[in-house]
């Protein structure tokens, strides 16, 4: 029904009369017509209003909103619907979102669509980058084992619900394959050693390559190695690229195997998803094969965990197709395990834990010149974990994030380097190896 003709001064009078506690009849007054709109917002009426009533209206209030224990978020709370101002900017911009806690950046994603769009651009995941060093931590895979020694990987997220599937769910080899285990993960990459597959091509090993955003599935030939001992790392193969948003794209898988019937010389192959083949990459002698471990990416060279505890890292110089070892620091325990990472400065970083203390060394490789280890770093664990009667044990870490994962029986902690925050994303269980999954990837399955 069209509204009332009356002159502008009697309709002015009359809507002075609105009370400020109650603003929804101020707005729904403006949703009359065009003129009452104009009215209402015209500076004339809003002094008139001020005078009368002594304060504009009420639209609503802002708080910091808890959500999952302790983050907060600031949010507006309209007291109309729908409300009449956006979503605030937040005291502090998802920019400096720490990434080891991306669960804040994906509630951010969710606050609402011009938010998402913002997490999700390019300039954002490069100014993100750029700020904290590395992309948002979204969990981990890692083979879990139940009812003895049967290994299925499994990705446990380090925000809820999970932002990728589980891998048994996606791939679909819940049945028929009697092992198979997570090798490597990297550039939104996730490699799989599959054995015993009954209804593959192969009745035999074979290498899968995951891309849980895209969901893509790439089988490999097998490789050209008969009785080794392999492990293996997969990046991605575009040259020059940022690796802000590597999904779908090609990429390569490096292996490095010992035949163990000899167990004297070590091999790289190399795979190509662009090539489809394996090509054979260098060779050195070698006694020790690579353990299953998270390898880790510096420039063009790959280093592989060893298994020995004192030539441990292997280096794969992919520019220069050549092959190296690189001894511990030598104080290094072998029992409690260590982590292997790029530094700030380009350096090879080393993290192991000697007692209660969780200790970070660094050795320069980007000269010829044989440098040695120089400790950079202590953090004292005690206070920062739960207490457990086993052995607590490096796990593995994020690439450019400084954070390397401790696991003591109780769960999986992730461990900042540089800030000593301690978080927890998995439950107690058997955790040999894990392997972190880092993207801006927001969508919640
Ligand atoms: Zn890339």
């Amino acid at each position: 029904m069209a509204p009332p003709d009356l002159v502008p001064d009697i309709v002015g009078e009359i809507l002075l009369l609105l009370p400020p506690d109650d603003p929804a009849t101020l707005v729904r007054a403006s949703l009359v017509c065009k003129p009452w709109r104009r009215l209402l917002s015209g500076r004339a009426f809003r002094r008139r209003y001020r005078a009368f009533h002594g304060a504009p209206p009420l639209l609503g209030f802002l708080h910091d909103h808890y959500a999952h224990g302790a983050v907060a978020s600031p949010r507006f709370v309209p007291s109309v619907s729908p409300s009449p101002i956006p979503q605030p900017p937040r005291r502090l911009g998802p920019r400096r979102r720490p990434p080891d806690d991306p669960a804040t950046l994906v509630r951010a994603s969710l606050v609402c669509k011009p938010w998402q769009r913002l997490i999700s651009g390019r300039d954002f995941r490069r100014r993100y980058r750029a700020f904290h060093g590395a992309l948002p931590l979204l969990g981990f895979l890692h083979d879990h084992y139940a009812r003895g020694a049967v290994a299925s990987p499994r990705f446990v997220p380090s925000v809820s619900p999970s932002p990728i599937p589980q891998p048994v769910a996606a791939l679909g080899l819940g049945c028929g394959y009697r092992d198979w285990s997570v090798l490597d993960c990297r550039h939104g990459h996730v490699l799989f050693d599959i054995f015993g597959g009954t209804t593959s091509a192969s009745p035999y090993a074979s290498l899968v390559v995951w891309d849980p955003v895209v969901g893509r599935r790439h089988s490999l030939p097998l490789p050209p190695i008969v009785c080794w001992l392999y492990g293996a790392a997969v990046l991605c193969a575009v040259r020059g690229c940022d690796h802000l948003d590597c999904h779908g794209g090609p990429f390569l898988v490096v292996l490095p195997a010992l035949n163990f019937g000899t167990a004297t010389v070590m091999q790289v192959q190399t795979y190509s998803s662009e090539t489809g083949a394996w090509k054979f990459s260098a060779r050195r002698d070698l006694r020790h094969h690579v353990l299953r471990k998270p390898s880790t990416l510096i420039g063009d060279c790959i280093y592989f965990r060893l298994d020995s505890a004192s030539t441990a890292i292997l280096r794969y110089d992919m520019g220069k197709n050549r092959l190296s070892t690189i001894d511990a620091p030598a104080s290094h325990v072998f029992k409690s395990g260590f982590a292997i990472m790029p530094m700030v400065d380009g350096s090879l970083g080393f993290a192991d834990i000697r007692g209660s203390q969780v200790c970070i060394w660094s050795k320069n490789v980007n000269t010829e010149v044989s440098a040695g280890w120089e400790q950079c770093g202590v953090i004292e664990l005690g206070t920062l974990i739960p207490e457990s009667r086993n052995r607590a044990c490096v796990v593995g870490s994020v690439e450019g994030a400084y954070v390397i994962f401790v696991n003591n029986g109780v769960g999986v902690f992730p461990v900042g380097l540089k800030s000593g925050r301690v978080g927890k994303i998995s439950k107690p269980g058997h955790y040999d190896a894990v392997f972190p999954f880092i993207s801006f990837y927001t969508q919640i399955v």
